[in-house]
């Protein structure tokens, strides 16, 4: 026998022969097969590695501190920042335990539905929470999914969009939280949806179901049906928090019938407990949503339910120069770039608030209003001498025209 045919493998022992390749290191040689096992051994070291570190970076934060966290991005709506942070440290809780605990009290997800206006900060929230995480976070809109096989987006392309904002990275997305708005939209419309089929309605509530649940999917990593020859990856989604968000526009009424209903039947007098008539959605419990349309089985994997406060124009006028990255603070920055010290007046601030009340723009009108305000400053001051811009009320009543406030509502 040659002396290279005596080679083997200083891992198994096998025969040069009886391998596809030997590599020869120092004093020892190694097969394919003990490559490839000490490769799967490396991964899985590291995957372990890497999901420990991440629960260890997740827990950190308690309750309090992710509402504080919350505090400075988001004006107001303090029921929502609370029954958030307490959802997530849950939620974080209940995965740590999956692996250290043996006994049978199995934490179920705690996914949220947020009930609230448009513009009233429900994907601010979701957003606030994934950055403090840091971890992947994906917006999809309900009304664009529909049962498999019809015209639409199938329910999993969801996750694609996931995978998309974790680069690829399975581990991460599948720890990410998914912010399904518009989860109104699919509502059951009529009470007998058998007799025509419900494409966008019932169905696509099915299909959810168990992406809510936990299960393991095959994704199309590109999304959709326009790239046949793509590798599907498998994506669970145990892990992964769901956060739900519609404006359920006319909830209110079973909200009232239900409260006049326990009016009476309780005997309660009104005087004792009075009804905000004006901000109902307080009141809210998940029997509401199934009075809207949501069936039961979609409500009971949406177990932590909150509502959002409208803006009034004080917190209108709180989210102007308040939050960390205030939509003001951001034109200061944009301004000291340019040497320019940039300064607006208090009656200002309010003329603003004013006209985004009056023409009912909410919080995202402010964004446009503050633009159109600014915009011709924005154009001249960098390439003049000014140093200094200070903003008036007159600048700024001079700068909302008539017209330009009208094409503002037009566009809200
Ligand atoms: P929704 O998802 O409820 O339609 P968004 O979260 O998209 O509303 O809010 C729109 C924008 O309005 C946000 O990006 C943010 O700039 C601003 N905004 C709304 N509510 C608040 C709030 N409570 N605090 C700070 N900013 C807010």
């Amino acid at each position: 026998m040659s002396k290279e045919e005596n080679l083997e493998c200083s891992f198994c022992g096998r025969k040069k022969a009886e391998t596809d390749l030997l590599i020869a290191g120092m004093d020892a040689h190694i097969c394919d097969k003990c490559i490839e096992q000490a490769h799967g051994i490396v991964q899985e070291e590291i995957s372990d590695a890497k999901s420990s570190d991440l629960s260890k970076d997740l827990m950190l934060k308690k309750p309090k501190e992710i509402k504080e966290f919350l505090d400075q991005y988001i004006i107001g709506q303090l029921e929502t920042k609370r029954a958030m942070s307490v959802a997530v440290y849950n939620h974080y809780k209940r995965l740590l335990q999956k692996k250290e605990d043996e006994d049978d009290v199995e934490i179920e997800k705690s996914n949220i539905v947020l009930v609230g206006e448009t513009g009233t900060g429900k994907t601010l929230v979701a957003k606030t929470i994934a950055r403090m995480l840091n971890i992947p976070f994906a917006i999809v809109d309900a009304t664009v999914l529909t049962q498999a096989g019809y015209v639409g987006e199938d329910v999993e392309s969801i996750l694609s969009k996931l995978l998309q904002a974790a680069d690829y990275d399975v581990e991460k997305a599948q720890r990410g939280i998914i912010f399904i708005d518009e989860i109104d939209k699919i509502a059951r419309k009529g009470d007998n949806p058998s007799i025509t089929r419900d494409v966008s309605g019932e169905g696509v509530q099915q299909a959810l179901l168990k992406l809510l649940e936990g299960t393991v999917v095959n994704v199309a990593p590109k999304g959709g049906r326009k790239h046949p020859e793509q590798k599907f990856i498998e994506v669970d989604t145990k892990e992964i928090l769901f956060i739900a968000g519609g404006a359920f526009a006319g909830i209110e009424r079973f909200i009232s019938k239900r409260l006049n209903m326990q009016a009476v039947g309780f005997g309660a007098s009104l005087d004792e407990d009075k009804v905000d008539e004006e901000n109902l959605l307080q009141y809210i419990i998940p029997s509401d949503l199934k009075a809207f349309g949501l069936i039961p089985e979609i409500i009971g994997r949406l177990p932590v339910l909150s509502y959002m406060n409208p803006l009034d124009a004080k917190t209108l006028r709180a989210i102007l120069t308040e939050p960390k990255n205030a939509i003001i603070k951001q034109y200061s920055k944009l301004f000291t770039m340019d040497d320019v010290a940039f300064t607006i007046e208090e009656e200002a601030l309010n003329y603003i608030v004013e006209k985004a009340v009056e023409y009912k723009l909410g919080a995202r009108g402010l964004r446009s209003l503050c633009e159109a305000i600014f915009t011709d400053a924005m154009f001249d001051l960098p390439s003049s001498n000014e140093k200094e811009f200070n903003v008036t009320k007159e600048y700024a009543e001079a700068k909302l025209t008539n017209s330009a406030l009208k094409k503002l509502k037009a566009a809200s």
